[in-house]
């Protein structure tokens, strides 16, 4: 489904990427992990379209589709998701407003307040701004629930469990799980293999000098845990 071929990108004019080769098939969970500024965030807005990053060589293809060739919302509406790292805080647009929004945009139909139930937010919740005041935690679960309601091909999670407590990770998971397909993928970028005992990657990639340096299965991220990148 995920083709990423000799990938390099590039922000005001610093290499970051540097010949990243990454495959994933339907159903596949991957986790990529990797010191602090190896370029995960990176990777993650390339492909998401983000338009600060200039992509120098490579191809990158999905669900058959050349995607770099792609604006951000036709990669949304061809079925890509992103979980920011730090997602956006807007001022006068309710959490709902921006759901129904987004949904319609993507036309798309889900039942927002069930799904919202489903991650235990409460309907409260979704009338306030968006992400405005929103702890860690319940940013998080925000974006869970965009991939809740938006049934992605591909969802792509940066550091998802970072700022989450124990009990929020578990929801976030739990959460995560439930909306694993055997038609669907899941791309998760983690600094800490805790998040992995609860969401098992299938793979286990390590980015560093820019490209995917190591790949295994889930034991890579034990091991990763005990001895470091080093
Ligand atoms: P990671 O997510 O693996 O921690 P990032 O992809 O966020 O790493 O960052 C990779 C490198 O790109 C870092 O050295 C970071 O400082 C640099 N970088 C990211 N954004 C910018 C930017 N807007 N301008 C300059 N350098 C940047
Ligand atoms: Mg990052």
């Amino acid at each position: 489904m995920l083709e990423i071929k000799n990938l390099c990108a590039e922000i005001d004019g610093k290499p970051i990427l540097n010949g990243l080769n990454l495959s994933m098939a339907r159903g596949e969970v991957h986790a990529i992990m990797g010191p602090n500024g190896a370029g995960k965030s990176t990777l993650a807005k390339v492909l998401a379209g983000h338009p600060a990053y200039n992509v120098t060589c490579g191809e990158v293809w999905f669900k058959g589709q050349d995607l770099l060739d792609m604006e951000p919302e036709e990669r949304a509406r061809l079925g890509l998701f992103m979980s920011f790292q730090y997602p956006l805080e807007i001022a006068g647009v309710t959490n709902r407003q921006f759901f129904e929004a987004a949904l319609q945009a993507l036309g798309k139909e889900a039942s927002i307040t069930q799904e919202a139930e489903a991650l235990e937010i409460s309907p409260a919740f979704l009338d306030r701004n968006l992400n405005e005041g929103f702890s860690g935690g319940e940013k998080k679960k925000n974006e869970i629930l965009q991939m809740a309601l938006f049934k992605p091909d591909l969802a792509i999670l940066d550091e998802t469990d970072s700022g989450l407590d124990i009990d929020a990770m578990r929801i976030v998971a739990k959460g995560v799980n439930a909306l694993r397909t055997s038609d669907n993928a899941l791309l998760i970028i983690t600094h800490y293999q805790r998040l992995l005992d609860y969401i098992k990657p299938d793979f286990v990639h390590v980015l560093a000098g820019g490209k995917i340096e190591k790949t295994g299965g889930p034991e890579l991220a034990l091991w990763l845990e005990e001895k470091g990148y080093a």
